[in-house]
Order: C-alpha cells, then structure tokens, then sequence
C-alpha cells in the first residue's frame, strides 16, 4: 500500500521514537491512541528492524511464529497466518509490513533518516533531535526504539581493504540477495546467524570454509509446515496462551520442568533430553529447573549435547572441534538450526579453528591464519554486535548539564528498570540494558516495555506534570540487583556478548536482567500502581521556576 511521506516541516511534537523496528512501531501506534503527536526517524528505508537488516540466507526467528507476534490486537493475531512453524526472515518482514499498513502507521515515519543527537533542554523540559538530513525536531519524550541487536560489527582485520572479492555481514545482506554458485565462500563466526546461514549457503557455494573462534551449542529447530490444526488450536486460546506467556520466565510458553537435573536418576534425565531434543527449539533448556545455576547440572545437558554433535558429525576430529566444552549451555545464547552439523559431512564444507590459529590477516585472494592461507572469492561476517548498547551510544544524548551517555555509561550502562537512565529526564528505552530484553520472546519484552511507557506519559498528561527522571540512588539499586541476580547464576561464566566480551574494550558487565519476564513485569507495575516509585516526577518547567519565585 502505497503510504504518504511524513509532515517533515513539523518541529515540534509530543513524541519523537528513534527506530522502527517491532519496539518503534507499537510506541507509535500507542501514542497515537494517546492522542499525541509522534515522529519516527528511522534510518532503513523500511520498517521491521531486525528482519529488514538480516536477510542472510536462512534467516529465521526462534520463537515459534504463533509466539513471536504482536499480542495486543485480537484482530491481528487472528487474521494473519504463519506458513511455518518457526518464520523466516521473509515472512517476518512481510508481517511487520502488514502491521505498519493495517495501523497506518507509514505516514509518521521518516525513512533513510539516522538520529544523531538529542540534547535535553533544562529550561523546556524538552528534547532537541537532530538527524543525518538536517531535521531539527523538539520533543517532549524521546524513546529510543534503537533495538538491542541493531549495530553491526565488523573486526578490524589487517588487510579488508585488500580484498578482491565480496564481502557481506550477515546484518546488513544486500537486499537483492547473493548468488554464492559456483563461489568459493569463507564465513567468520559461528554464533546463531552463521549457524542458520552455512546450512544454505553450503548448498550454493562450491566450497565453503567455516572460520570458527568458539563452538556454539545448538538444538535442532524441527521447523516444518504450520498445520490448521496447530494453528487452531493457538488461535482458539490466544488470549488465554498469550496471558500465561508473559507471566513466564523468557516470556514463551512451554513445559518447564520443576526437577533439578541431579534429584533424578540417570535413565530420566537422558529421556528428558532426549524427548527435547526430539521436540527441537530452546525449551531443551527447560528439561530441568537448575541448568543456569548449577555447574553439575548443567554438565549433563552440555554432555548430551556433545554426544549429539560426535553421532551426527562423521569425521570425529571436526567434531570435537564442533563440541563446546568450555562454557555452560546456554550462557552464550543458545542456538537452533536446521541441519547445521550435519552440513559438516558434506564434501564442499570444511572447519578452520581460528583459536589455535587465528586470522591475522585478509588477504587480496582470501584469508591467512597464523597457519594456513585459504583461496576465497566472497568473505560472510557473521561476526555479531555491539549489542544492547551499541545503537543508543550511537546518537550523541545530553542529559542535564550537557552530560554525555557515553559518558555516564563509561563504565557499563547503569538503568533503571532497562527503562530510563539518572540525569536524562523524559528519555525512554525500550528494552534497555538491565532489562530481560534479550532473554526474552523479545515481542513479549517489547510490548510490555511500550506498554508500560504509554501509561506512564498518560499519567503525567493527567496530573499536569511533564518530567520524569529516575533517580541515582533507585538506579544504584536496580544496577546493584541486577548484578547480584546475574551472578547467581552461570551466565557470567562466558565470554558472550550479554558481557560485552565481543567488542574489545567494552566493559565487562552483564547487561540483560535474569530475574525473569513475569517476575520483572510484576515489579514494574508495582512501581507504576504505586505512583513511580524510584523516579522523580516534575511540573512544567515554567511552573517550577513560578513557585520558587
Ligand atoms: P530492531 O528490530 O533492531 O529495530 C531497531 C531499528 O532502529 C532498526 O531498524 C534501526 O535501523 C533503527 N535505528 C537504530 N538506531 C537508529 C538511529 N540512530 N536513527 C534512526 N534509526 C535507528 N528475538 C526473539 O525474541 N526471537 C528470535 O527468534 C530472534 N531472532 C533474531 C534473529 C536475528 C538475526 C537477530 C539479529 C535478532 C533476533 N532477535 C530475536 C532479536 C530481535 O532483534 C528482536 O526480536 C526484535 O526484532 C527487536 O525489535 P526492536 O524494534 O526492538 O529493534
Ligand atoms: P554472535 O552470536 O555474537 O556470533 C558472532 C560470531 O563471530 C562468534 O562465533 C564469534 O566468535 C565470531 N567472531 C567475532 N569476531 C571474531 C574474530 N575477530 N575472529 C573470529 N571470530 C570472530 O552474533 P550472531 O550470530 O549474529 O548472533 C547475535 C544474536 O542475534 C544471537 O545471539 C541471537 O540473540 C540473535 N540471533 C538470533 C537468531 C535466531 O536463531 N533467531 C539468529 C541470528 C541471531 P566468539 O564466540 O569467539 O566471539
């Protein structure tokens, strides 16, 4: 449907949103109902964030399709009709189109236009935008719709520039796709993208060389056709399903078994895994309740795992090299494949392990490792993200006092609730650092985050107040239980991008909050019910200044 251009001589609204990605879409159509006004900036050329950017081969999401959608229209959910059981990237990007179309939503987003400033305005209690094409826009909020996996890495390999042939990051495949027949194809990295992508692309290429640093787990999808009857039987309890799902713990509905691994015999424990890893998806690390906490446990499900990989790997070296042994399942994000390892048995695909030897330089006709020179034609980097932070730290924000973000963030980010961060009064994150965000059916997150904000601008609307600011000493807190819960369990143990370990120099913190989606969302409606407890909330800026006077 052909959508009109955004109003782009307006520079004043109630709402700027930075980003239109699932997050910036529902704020939009939020706001909207608040009857406000709201600008998107949003620097694709269309909507859908995550799955506008990856569109690798063999993109696909994790969460089963009837549980990575929108929940908060009944319509919506009814009428559109997943193919299969888990979506890919097309698919989701056709949804996310329907969505923007059915709610209108085009018209206030400013495409091919990045945010790269927000200052606040102490005196207006208002925010200053200004983007890549020279709009100014003053806001009373600014939600930074930015997204937690939104900014591309690329290592800085010696040599890049050198290089004869294509390169791709599989965050920013060309949207008319790449023809890799007949291709000789390097792929750096082995974290979910490539193991989603190497299936396919070992199909096309003549040859293909997997590059990897670190093994990653991964349980096998078993996605297939969806049917009537599955799909029925979601849509005839939608309310009901979507309701249980944001109570729970990742914000996706399935069998959590309450046992720990070790209370049950060994012949239990095997079939419990077995049956998951026959049902496929990331509820294998639901088979018992103490995976993420307890070494011992989680040895079993990590050994099961292993024993899978040497079965379904034929040469027994490759395998070993596949089997990851020195860190918890599950505390680098869990991966789901469709037939990853066993694309290792094929003739054209081969295994580099660039831990023993790294890559020290790209060559002009390919890849030398401190060992080995490999002749390619076209390099994959499926190298991952400055994750969680890296989009918001983008944008130059100014709090009070001109204080940077990236300043107050040096050391790690400090949030309240993931929502809002001390000193920069008005300014929303969705799905923030010190939230579930990423250890969620992010949807789930995503909604409640959105939903959470909207009641919040409409509860200072109603009081006449127009400030809202977290305070130091409620985000002390937060940050101070945010950690303690993380280091409860195993998670810190890895060098994962939850830590910050994938980018040199980041710090060392782990980002998302581990209490759970349910657990989290009841806290962060206490705090509201209870009038925003933790944040401090302000009249008008004029009015201030009168009743000091
Ligand atoms: P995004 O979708 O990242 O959208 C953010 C948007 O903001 C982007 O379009 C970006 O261009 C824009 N933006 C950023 N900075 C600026 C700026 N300064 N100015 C203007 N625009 C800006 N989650 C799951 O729950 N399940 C899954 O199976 C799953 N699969 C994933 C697969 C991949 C390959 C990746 C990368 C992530 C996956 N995720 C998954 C996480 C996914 O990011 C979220 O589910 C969700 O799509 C995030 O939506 P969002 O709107 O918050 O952010
Ligand atoms: P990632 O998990 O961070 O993986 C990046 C890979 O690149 C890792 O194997 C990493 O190795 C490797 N790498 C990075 N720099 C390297 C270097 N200099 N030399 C050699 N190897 C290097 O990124 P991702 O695969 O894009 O996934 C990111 C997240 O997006 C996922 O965890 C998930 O949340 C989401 N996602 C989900 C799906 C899905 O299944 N629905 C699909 C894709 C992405 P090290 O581990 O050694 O650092």
């Amino acid at each position: 449907m052909p959508h009109s251009a955004p109003n782009r001589t307006e520079t004043r609204v109630d709402v700027v949103i930075v980003g239109a990605g699932f997050a910036g879409m529902y704020m939009l159509h939020r706001v909207r109902g608040l009857g406000l006004s709201a600008r998107v900036f949003e620097a694709a050329s269309g909507v859908g964030g995550t799955w506008y950017w990856n569109r690798y081969p063999g993109a696909r999401c994790d969460v089963e399709s009837m549980q990575y959608s929108y929940s908060f229209s009944p319509e919506l959910q009814q009428e559109w009709q997943w193919s299969e059981l888990f979506a890919s990237q097309p698919e989701i990007l056709r949804y996310a189109n329907h969505v923007a179309d059915r709610l209108d939503l085009k018209r206030d987003i400013q495409f091919d236009t990045r945010v790269t400033d927000a200052r606040f305005d102490e005196a207006t209690h208002r925010w200053e935008i200004a983007t890549d094409r020279g709009d100014r826009v003053s806001a009373q909020y600014c939600v930074m719709a930015t997204g937690c996996l939104s900014t591309a890495r690329m290592p800085d390999f010696p040599g890049l520039a050198s290089f004869k042939g294509k390169t791709y990051h599989t965050g920013h495949w060309p949207h008319e796709g790449v023809d890799l027949s007949g291709q000789r194809v390097g792929v750096i990295g082995t974290g979910s993208s490539a193991i989603q992508a190497i299936p396919v692309m070992a199909e096309q290429a003549r040859e293909l060389v997997v590059f990897q640093r670190t093994p990653n787990y991964s349980i096998p999808s078993r996605n297939g056709p969806m049917t009537a009857e599955y799909e029925g039987s979601w849509k005839s309890e939608y309310e009901e399903r979507r309701a249980k799902a944001r109570t729970m713990r990742g914000g996706i509905l399935y069998d959590i078994n309450e046992k720990s691994a070790l209370e049950v015999a060994e012949d239990e424990r095997r079939r419990e895994y077995e049956a998951r890893w026959a049902a496929g998806g990331t509820a294998f690390m639901a088979a018992f309740s103490d995976l993420a906490v307890n070494k011992q446990s989680n040895d079993t499900a990590a050994e099961f795992v292993r024993e899978r990989i040497r079965e379904i790997v034929k040469d027994a070296d490759t395998a070993e090299l596949l089997a990851a042994k020195d860190y918890p399942i599950g505390t680098k994000r869990i991966c789901v494949d469709t037939h990853y390892f066993e694309t290792y048995n094929r003739e054209n695909v081969s295994l580099v392990d660039v831990r023993k030897a790294p890559i020290a330089e790209i060559t002009p006709d390919g890849l030398r490792t401190t060992e080995a020179e490999y002749q390619l034609d076209t390099l994959v980097f499926a190298t991952g993200f400055d994750a969680m932070t890296g989009s918001v730290l983008k944008v130059d924000i100014r709090g009070r006092d001109g204080q940077s973000l990236r300043d107050s963030w040096e050391a790690g980010p400090r949030t309240y609730l993931g929502l809002m961060t001390a000193g920069f009064p008005n300014l929303f994150l969705i799905t923030g650092p010190g939230s579930p965000s990423v250890l969620s059916n992010m949807i789930v997150s995503i909604e409640q985050h959105v939903d959470w904000v909207t009641d919040c601008i409409e509860h200072l609307g109603a009081r006449g107040l127009d400030c809202i600011e977290a305070t130091v000493e409620s985000q002390d807190a937060w940050v101070a239980h945010v950690n303690e819960v993380a280091y409860g369990t195993l998670y810190p143990s890895a060098n994962s991008w939850y830590m910050g370990a994938n980018i040199p120099g980041k710090p060392r913190v782990f980002m998302p909050y581990i209490g759970g989606v349910g657990a989290y969302r009841q806290k962060c409606d206490e705090i509201a019910a209870n009038g925003y407890t933790g944040f401090e909330l302000t009249q008008p800026a004029r009015e201030t200044a009168e009743a000091a006077d």
